[in-house]
């Protein structure tokens, strides 16, 4: 069971927590932003995650031995793992209105290394399959061998604590209920998005 300390309150629009659902936002997100300090200098590094609702106390990490940002997260030094999924744009009759659409997961934790090697190539097949549903190691792909697996870095983030949020509502402008205002509102929805850029 993951516990909520302070760090992990929504205190702006606390009315758009969605606690509840953090597991299954983490599920269905596509990208991950790995905030870590060295020194006196903070980093944000967006990476490709394995999350699993049979596990939801932690999520996984991989990348080249040589990276920067995985050498760190191996030393087990504090984590925090954002995941956001844009959902719609927000337009309003004011411009202070003017918003977006989302669900979002803020994770903090700790990593350590995954080293034993049939857990980290059972790990990346799981990883290929979250993002290419469907796809059979041996069938679909060569799997990796051992000098592959070995010059990969995986990393499993243990989730101490994680808040979720999202903002589902139309524009909430002080003129955007009435239809006789001047200018226009509405969301334009994801899917909008992506036909519109065709
Ligand atoms: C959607 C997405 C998914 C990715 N998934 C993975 C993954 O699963 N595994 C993996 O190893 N890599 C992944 N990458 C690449 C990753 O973001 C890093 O570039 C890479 O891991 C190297 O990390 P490093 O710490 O060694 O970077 P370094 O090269 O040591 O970083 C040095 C500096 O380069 C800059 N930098 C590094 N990465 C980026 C970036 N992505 N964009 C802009 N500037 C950057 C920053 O200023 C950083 O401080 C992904 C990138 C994207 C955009």
């Amino acid at each position: 069971m993951v516990m909520m300390s302070e760090r992990a309150v929504i205190k702006r629009h606390p009315e758009r927590a969605v606690s509840d659902e953090a597991q299954e936002i983490l599920a269905r997100g596509l990208v991950a932003h790995v905030g870590f300090s060295q020194g006196e200098q903070p980093f944000v590094i967006p990476l490709v995650y394995l999350y699993d609702l049979a596990k939801p106390d932690r999520l996984y990490l991989h990348g080249s031995l040589a990276s920067r940002t995985l050498k760190h997260l191996a030393s087990g030094s504090p984590v925090c793992v954002t995941v956001t999924t844009l959902k719609g744009l927000v337009y309003s009759r004011s411009a202070q209105y003017h918003s977006m659409n989302y669900e979002s997961v803020v994770c903090f934790g700790k990593a350590r290394v995954v080293k034993d090697g049939g857990k980290k190539a059972k790990l990346f097949e799981r990883l290929i399959s979250r993002y290419h549903s469907g796809r059979v190691a041996g069938r679909d792909y060569e799997p990796p061998d051992n000098q592959q697996l070995m010059a990969t870095a995986m990393v499993e983030v243990q989730i101490e604590e994680m808040s979720a949020k999202a903002r589902r509502v139309g524009p909430l402008g002080p003129h955007d209920a009435d239809p006789d205002a001047p200018g226009t509102c509405g969301v334009i929805t994801f899917d909008e998005m992506v036909v519109g850029t065709r």
